[in-house]
């Protein structure tokens, strides 16, 4: 079966664990998510999939209320590392063989990081789940999920949002704010009013080529579509010119 990305790196926000909770996991809302690896795994791409933690933690949130900011991300890592166990958990549950590995090491409940073993394990046909994001502090995991993809030689990011794409305004807040089809790194991160990636992680992927698909992961069929090959979200990249659909 061909399909337009062999290995993809998809960036999961800590959110999308929580359903309607207002806090922490959602056992349902994990399953919903396995389920949507389940559909691209089944087509034999290879999955590693970097999780955040803001469902329950996020170390600015912390450290505006007093603690020191270094150690409120640390607390944070540690919050992508239960969802981790949450999604394998999860992703077990329906049928798909996982590893999770944690930039953080926490050797009883997760595999150190290693490139080449989660490398390995990827083209063995698991799912590797990316706990911890990058390992230090002051940097989010859509850093570690730049810094992931790069360095597994993923074909895309496939970063998960709220909204499907980037639009040339808050669609949350304008009934008539478009959706770009694609968008050069360069226009991206110049247009620093819409924030749908930290602006480290898209420089970082810029500089070493590594496109970035943004997409909402619960709209209709949208990552098996993207891995046809349709044009789903926003695709941004440096050989692309910036266009609105
Ligand atoms: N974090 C960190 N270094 C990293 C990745 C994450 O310090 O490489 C901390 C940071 O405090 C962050 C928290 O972990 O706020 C949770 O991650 P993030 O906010 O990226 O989660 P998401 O918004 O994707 O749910």
């Amino acid at each position: 079966m061909s399909t337009r990305f062999k290995r993809i790196l998809l960036k999961v926000g800590g959110e999308s664990m929580m359903g309607d909770r207002p806090y922490g996991i959602d056992p349902q809302a994990a399953l919903a998510v396995a389920e949507k690896i389940k559909e691209v795994y089944t087509k034999h791409v290879e999955v590693a999939v970097v999780i955040g933690g803001g469902n329950i933690f996020r170390g600015i949130a912390g450290s505006k209320n007093g603690i020191d900011r270094a150690t409120a991300d640390y607390m944070g890592m540690m919050a992508t590392v239960m969802n981790g166990l949450a999604l394998q958990d999860a992703l077990e549950k329906v049928g798909v063989p996982t590893r999770l590995q944690s930039a953080l090491q926490m050797p009883a409940v997760a595999e150190n990081f290693i490139r080449r073993k989660a490398i390995r394990h990827m083209e063995k046909g698991r799912v590797v789940i990316l706990g911890a994001g990058t390992g230090v502090p002051y940097v989010t995991t859509d850093t570690g999920a730049s810094l992931h993809a790069l360095e597994l030689k993923c074909d895309v990011l496939m970063k998960a949002t709220k909204v499907d794409g980037i639009f040339d305004k808050d669609p949350e807040k304008h009934d008539d704010a478009k959706r770009y089809k694609t968008i050069s790194f360069k226009d991206a991160i110049e247009m620093d009013e819409v924030q749908v990636m930290d602006t480290s992680a898209l420089a970082m992927s810029k500089e070493n080529d590594m496109p970035v698909m943004v997409f909402e992961l619960f709209k209709g069929n949208n990552l098996i579509e993207a891995i046809d090959g349709e044009d789903i979200g926003t695709y941004v990249a440096n050989d692309v010119k910036t266009e609105l659909v």
